[in-house]
C-alpha cells in the first residue's frame, strides 16, 4: 500500500476574489465534499501545508516581482493585478501556501513518505510569469515545486498540463533548462493566445480545437505526451491539473467527461511508475464548474490513489 498525500491550507480558502469571480473558495470545498462521497478520505494522507521559503521562490520568480507581490495586498478590500487577478489581504499568504504545498509534497515523495500527492490549492499558478501574475495566478507553484526536485539533486522532471489554457507562465519560467519537460494541452486558439509560436526545445505544446472530445483528445497524449516521456525518462512527474477541460466548464470548450480524468491519472501514473518509481505530485489549477470539478478531481485523485 503506497499512500498518496492531499496537501491544502485554510489561507488556501481565504483568498477572498470577491462575488461572481468563477475561481472562487467553493471549489476547494466541492473537491472535499466529491472525496467524501466518493469514500476516498480514508485512502489519504490529509497535510496541512507549509509557507514557501523566499529562497526557493527567488529561484523561480524576480526578487522584484516578488516584493512588489507582497506589497500589492490591501489590509481591506481588493486590488486587481490584471483585469481577471485580484489580491485580498489574505492573498499573499495564499499563494504561500500553494508553491508550500507543491515543494513540500515533492519533499514527501522524494523522501518515501508518500508516492503520490494532489495540492488542492488556489490561488492557481500556470498563468504566472517569472515576473507577472495573470489569469487568476500569483505564484506559479508547479514551477517552485519542479525547482525544488532539482534543488534536491533530481536530473529530469516533467511537468504534464491538462488545464484547458495554455500555461505561459510555466513555459516563460522553465522554457530552455534541459532538466525540465513541460507538456500540454490546451484549447487553440483561447487564452491567453499563446503556445503555439517558437518555443525551446524542452516545451511540447499540444493545441486542440474548441469541441475537442475524450476519444481525440486520449488519442493526442498518446501520440503526442507519449513518446516524449519515453524519450525523457522523468525522475518525477509534476501535474498542473485543470479541470476547465470539462465539457461542463464555462471558461472554455474542450469536451472531456469525468471518466477521462481517470484516465488521464492511470495514464500519467503508468508513466512515472515505469521511470520515477511512480512519482507523482499534482497541482490543482482551474476548474470552474463546482459539480464537474468535484466529480473530476476526485476521479482523477481516486486513479493517483490506485483505488
Ligand atoms: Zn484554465
Amino acid at each position: 500500500m503506497h499512500p498518496t498525500a492531499y496537501l491544502t491550507h485554510p489561507l488556501c480558502l481565504a483568498h477572498d476574489t470577491g462575488p461572481n469571480h468563477p475561481e472562487r473558495p467553493e471549489r476547494l470545498r466541492a473537491i472535499r465534499q466529491a472525496l467524501a462521497r466518493r469514500g476516498l478520505d480514508a485512502h489519504l494522507l490529509f497535510l496541512e501545508a507549509p509557507a514557501a521559503d523566499r529562497a526557493l521562490l527567488a529561484q523561480v520568480h524576480d526578487p522584484a516581482y516578488l516584493d512588489a507581490l507582497a506589497a500589492s495586498v490591501p489590509t481591506r478590500g481588493r486590488v486587481w493585478l490584471d483585469t481577471d487577478t485580484p489580491v485580498s489581504p489574505a492573498s499573499w499568504d495564499a499563494a504561500l501556501r500553494g508553491a508550500g504545498a507543491v515543494a513540500t509534497a515533492v519533499d514527501g515523495v522524494l523522501d518515501g513518505a508518500y508516492r503520490r500527492a494532489f495540492c488542492a490549492v488556489r490561488p492557481p499558478g500556470h498563468h504566472a510569469e517569472r515576473a507577472r501574475a495573470m489569469g487568476f495566478c500569483l505564484l506559479n507553484n508547479i514551477a517552485v515545486g519542479a525547482a525544488r526536485a532539482l534543488a534536491r539533486g533530481l536530473e529530469r522532471v516533467a511537468i504534464l498540463d491538462f488545464d484547458v489554457h495554455h500555461g505561459n507562465g510555466t513555459e516563460d519560467i522553465v522554457a530552455g533548462d534541459p532538466r525540465i519537460l513541460y507538456c500540454s494541452t490546451f484549447q487553440h486558439p483561447w487564452y491567453p493566445y499563446s503556445g503555439t509560436g517558437r518555443h525551446a526545445a524542452n516545451i511540447l505544446p499540444v493545441p486542440l480545437p474548441a469541441g475537442t472530445g475524450g476519444a481525440a483528445y486520449r488519442h493526442a497524449v498518446e501520440e503526442h505526451w507519449g513518446p516524449a516521456l519515453e524519450a525523457f525518462r522523468p525522475q518525477l512527474i509534476l501535474v498542473s491539473a485543470g479541470f476547465d477541460v470539462h465539457r461542463a466548464d464555462p471558461l472554455a470548450g474542450l469536451n472531456l467527461e469525468t471518466t477521462d480524468f481517470r484516465w488521464l491519472g492511470e495514464w500519467i501514473g503508468a508513466h512515472a511508475d515505469a521511470h520515477g518509481e511512480g512519482r507523482v505530485v499534482a497541482a490543482l489549477e482551474g476548474g470552474y464548474d463546482l459539480h464537474a470539478l468535484g466529480e473530476s478531481a476526485s476521479a482523477y485523485i481516486a486513479a493517483l490513489a490506485g483505488v
